[in-house]
């Protein structure tokens, strides 16, 4: 087991995200994050007080349960579903910015992408991710990427928050 962030890292990555978020997006009132469950809502939350501090916005936070058909981290097969979307927001005519700790093959992303354009009509989507560990099945790329990390297929990435995990690293680890 490797680490490649630890806390201060994590925190660095966070912030320059924001700032590239901040820059990205002349009218923060149209923007809003959407964080994909379990740990990009705690980056979404923290990208949140991030912008509020720096430019004095607080951005509305949408979450996003992301479930798979088999649910088996093991199977390559495994297809991600969005579970009862209820959005809070209209996101009509917003940008959205989805959050999620790792990016692998994009297909959680396409998931995501696919409940968000479902009845409503966003001006733009773009995607913040922690980690982009490669191998994408799909012609999906992120627009803020905290660290891009090569990995092996049969590598895994471990991300520990402090909200979800209780410590705040990441790891790669061998399957
Ligand atoms: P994808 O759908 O792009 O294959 O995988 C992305 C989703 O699965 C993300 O929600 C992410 O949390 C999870 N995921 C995929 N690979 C990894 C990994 O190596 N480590 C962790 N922590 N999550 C992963
Ligand atoms: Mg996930």
């Amino acid at each position: 087991m490797k680490q490649i962030m630890d806390e201060a890292a994590i925190g660095r990555s966070l912030r320059r995200m924001s700032h590239e978020i901040i820059e990205r997006n002349q009218s923060l009132e149209e923007v809003i994050l959407v964080g994909v469950q379990t740990r990009g809502e705690p980056l979404a939350r923290r990208i949140q007080a991030n912008i509020a501090a720096f430019e004095g916005v607080t951005i509305p936070v949408e979450l996003l349960d992301v479930t798979f058909y088999r649910d088996d981290l093991s199977r390559l097969q495994r297809e991600p579903l969005v579970k009862n979307p209820a959005f809070t927001h209209e996101l009509n005519n917003k940008r959205l910015v989805i959050v999620d700790d790792v990016l692998f093959t994009g297909r959680t992303v396409r998931a995501a992408m696919d409940a968000l354009l479902s009845n409503q009509r966003p001006k733009q989507i773009q995607l913040a991710v922690l980690i982009d560990r490669g191998h994408r099945e799909l012609p999906i790329r992120p627009d803020f990427v905290g660290k891009n990390v090569p990995t092996s297929q049969n590598e895994q990435v471990q991300v520990k928050l402090q909200e979800t995990d209780g410590e705040e690293s990441v790891f790669i680890q061998e399957r």
